[in-house]
């Protein structure tokens, strides 16, 4: 039997595949643009050098200070930058960092935005938001957040180092399995999640085998989309939550809090969220926390927390934040369980 849902999905128009980065000129002039800032971080700004060079006068200029976590000064510097350029639309080249300082933009100032995607994390095709002021982030959904246009060219993420590749990509793949019993799920997003989970679970040990193969970073690329539309359909709950603590309030790196957190939370809701879960535990050999840990492990993911530098008085501490103003979650979250979990995931223990 179909359950009663509801389906609401953002608009997304999506161009996919090897060189797709020369289509970019026709996605700006696509949106009626004329003049776009070109964003990225320091790290990636002489490839943001080269796009601006290739669009000529379609680019205004470019921001390459963009900043983990969405910092608000770093926002407003780019926001005088835009102005005095005189752009009317920003290029995000980059990953989540990038893509959010370009949706800070347009929820400011509703600048349309094209994005060229080089990671897993999905931002590119949420309408979500998480910047920070004064040491603290906040979240916000608008429709003006959500990308008009995302260019996926599997080309621009051979670079992309390996191990960050294999972070991303299980970063991704939390989305769909939360997304799978979101309490807000429909047919489409499970169909994506499922979908999203395989085309990773394929392609991430590949890309550990061979980072320049061009099938498997389209693969990877894929999967990314699938989960990312499913994180910007549906509610997300516990391993959310958890990650966000732990990125917030300890100062842990994003995506691999995310890998190692991914199969402790899987493991927490196997049992209340078995139905939606099963296949997703089919992908992963029967048991999704210990299956998810597993393929983890074989590709040289990061597994405990501790590695991260995080210290073992501080659990206690995170237990109590993340059990403050819980999101909604098919199992009930007990105190005393979620600092289990912490400690399993800190000493990088496999969930039973
Ligand atoms: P990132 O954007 O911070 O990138 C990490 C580093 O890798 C940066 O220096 C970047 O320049 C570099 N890099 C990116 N692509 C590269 C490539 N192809 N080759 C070489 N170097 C490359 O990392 P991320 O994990 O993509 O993004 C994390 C941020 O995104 C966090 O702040 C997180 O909160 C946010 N995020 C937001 C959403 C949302 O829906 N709002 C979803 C996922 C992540």
């Amino acid at each position: 039997m179909v359950a009663s849902f509801q389906y609401n999905i953002g608009p997304a128009r999506v161009i996919f595949g090897p060189g797709s980065l020369g289509q970019l000129a026709d996605a700006i002039t696509g949106q009626g643009c004329k003049r776009a800032l070109i964003l990225s971080t320091p790290h990636q700004s002489a490839e943001a050098e080269g796009i601006a060079a290739a669009l000529g006068p379609l680019s205004a200029g470019l921001f390459t200070d963009a900043t983990m976590h969405t910092p608000v000064d770093v926002t407003e510097r780019a926001m005088a930058t835009y102005r005095a350029v005189g752009a009317d639309c920003v290029v995000s080249f980059g990953g989540g960092s990038t893509i959010g300082l370009g949706k800070a933009i347009a929820y400011r100032n509703d600048a349309p935005q094209i994005v060229v995607a080089t990671t897993y994390a999905g931002s590119e095709v949420t309408p979500i938001l998480g910047q920070t002021e004064n040491g603290e982030k906040t979240t916000v959904r608008a429709a003006s957040i959500l990308p008009e246009v995302v260019i996926y060219d599997p080309e621009l993420t051979v670079g992309l180092p390996v191990a960050m590749s294999v972070s991303s990509g299980i970063n991704a793949m939390a989305h769909a399995v939360e997304g799978l019993y979101a309490r807000d799920s429909n047919p489409i997003s499970s169909m994506m999640a499922i979908e999203g989970l395989r085309a990773l679970k394929q392609a991430l040990p590949r890309i550990l085998n061979e980072p320049q193969d061009l099938g498997a970073r389209g693969g990877a690329l894929y999967g990314a989309w699938l989960c990312g539309t499913v994180l910007g359909t549906v509610g997300m709950a516990l391993h959310h939550k958890l990650c966000h603590t732990l990125g917030g309030s300890f100062d842990l790196p994003h995506s691999e809090t995310h890998a190692i957190v991914l199969p402790h939370s899987a493991a927490y809701n196997g049992h209340a969220a078995a139905d939606e879960l099963k296949s997703a535990a089919d992908l992963f050999g029967g048991s999704l926390g210990a299956g998810l840990y597993d393929f983890a492990a074989s590709i040289n993911a990061p597994t405990a927390l501790r590695d991260l530098g995080m210290k073992e008085a501080d659990l206690d501490r995170a237990a109590d934040l993340a059990t403050r103003n819980p999101y909604w979650n098919p199992r009930p979250i007990e105190r005393q369980a979620i600092r289990a979990l912490l400690q399993n995931a800190w000493e990088g223990a496999r969930p039973q």
